[in-house]
């Protein structure tokens, strides 16, 4: 079965084209036949895509809205020069799957989308007005250009995370704004960390009930979880993703008075300071330089940058504080598993958290750590008294697999 994921932010969708089915799931040979990026929808947008076997194709056109950009999509999939043989019209496209940011409390599993399930999604743009909307955007354009007969299945980031228990997703305020309002952790990434868990039980061969690791997502956004069981226990982001890690353009955990401190002191609005808390802040704000880590690490070491170094001590260091917090509340793990653009793809970082964790029985294996880069790997030696590994993230196959499974129960519950 053909289907597209779509990741559709305010002004941006990402894509991918997998062809998926039970058997594939089974041999873990799901097939990716494309993938890419829409930037800048809305005006001039800038185009990133590549078919399976191609070459990357980058170009630029006006997009108005997602709407504009799906259709565009499409016909570049079925496009006559298409590599891809088992696209051929747009009736080759048989399902869609998206990512979609907040499913409060009550979407707590991947969902067949109806008109009830729409509504569900709409409910939920309070707890998330910068992404729901986006979200519900795709869904609709995608309704419009494909027809209301292809399915598609909405996929949570804080669906992971519903097995919170309450004294983890609570804050600590007067319960009615709770019960009221529903200000209260969802947590996010939970796509992530779920793909990451199950990955890690493949690797390690460990019943679902015995994986007690802490996963660490650190990418531009980054969070972590606690997992236990195989599912979530506490993880870093909260009611929005800005409580936790430091990221790379947003602060994560700070004394909610400096709000109204600095709003005074600055004469900013409430809503401009959460701008700044979102976007100037993390290792862009304490840097004054880049949110990218990269860039980061070579002003440290090509120009011994005072202040790149005080960022990525921070990430580190708050990295390395949860680490601990979630050890405490496992009461002991298995092991620690890094993913994300960061995760993933530096050894210096991954040392660096983990040169703090020697009180607790954390070894590196350095040459092992050097050479995970982009793919699974242990690499901590094996006197370690706690494992580590690399794992990358791939959300959107599991959207793939979740939107082939929600029609596959779909069809049989209708028999
Ligand atoms: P993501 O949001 O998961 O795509 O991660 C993006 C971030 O990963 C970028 O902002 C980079 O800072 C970081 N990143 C990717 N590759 C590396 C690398 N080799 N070393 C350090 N950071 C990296």
């Amino acid at each position: 079965m053909n289907i597209l994921i779509l990741n559709c932010g305010s002004s941006s969708l990402k894509f991918q084209l997998i062809d998926t089915d039970l058997a594939r799931i089974d041999a873990d040979t799901d097939l990716l036949l494309a993938r890419g990026v829409i930037e800048r929808i809305g005006s001039q947008s800038l185009i990133s895509l590549i078919r399976q076997g191609g070459a990357v194709t980058k170009l630029a056109l006006p997009l108005r809205d997602h709407r504009g950009a799906i259709e565009w999509l499409c016909q570049w999939l079925i496009a006559p020069d298409s590599d891809i043989p088992t696209i051929n019209s747009r009736a080759d496209i048989h399902a869609v799957g998206h990512r979609v940011v907040h499913g409060g409390e009550k979407l707590t599993q991947s969902l067949l989308l109806d008109t009830a399930g729409i509504k569900a999604i709409e409910d939920c743009i309070e707890l998330a007005p910068l992404h729901n909307p986006a979200n519900l955007d795709g869904i609709r354009a995608a309704t419009a250009i494909l027809g209301p007969s292809v399915p598609q299945v909405a996929v949570f980031d804080t669906a992971f995370h519903a097995t919170m228990p309450e004294k983890n997703f609570l804050y600590a305020l007067p319960y009615q704004y709770y019960r009221r309002y529903g200000v209260r952790r969802y947590g996010f990434h939970g796509t992530s960390h779920r793909f990451v868990a199950y990955r890690y039980r493949l690797l390690t061969g460990l019943a679902r009930q015995d994986v007690r690791i802490v996963t660490l997502h650190l990418g531009n956004g980054c969070s972590a979880c606690a997992i236990d069981g195989g599912v979530s226990v506490d993880t870093s982001m909260g009611m929005t993703p800005l409580e936790g890690l430091v990221m790379g353009t947003r602060s994560g955990d700070l004394d909610p008075a400096i709000l109204e401190y600095l709003s005074h002191k600055e004469g900013m609005p409430l809503e401009q300071l959460l701008g700044v808390l979102n976007k100037q802040s993390g290792l862009l704000g304490v840097s004054g330089l880049t949110n990218d880590m990269r860039e980061l690490l070579a002003e440290e070491r090509d120009h011994k940058d005072r202040r790149s170094t005080l960022a990525i001590e921070l990430f580190c260091g708050r990295v390395r504080r949860y680490i601990g917090a979630y050890l405490a509340e496992l009461n002991g793990a298995n092991s620690i598993v890094f993913t994300g653009g960061i995760g993933e793809n530096s050894a210096e970082i991954r040392a660096r958290i983990c040169d703090g964790l020697r009180w607790i029985g954390v070894e590196l294996d350095p040459a092992l750590n050097a050479q995970a880069i982009g793919r699974e790997a242990l690499i901590s030696t094996a006197s370690s008294r706690l494992a580590v590994y690399v794992i990358p993230t791939n959300e959107e196959l599991l959207i793939a697999r979740d939107t082939f499974r929600c029609i596959w129960a779909r069809d049989h519950e209708a028999v």
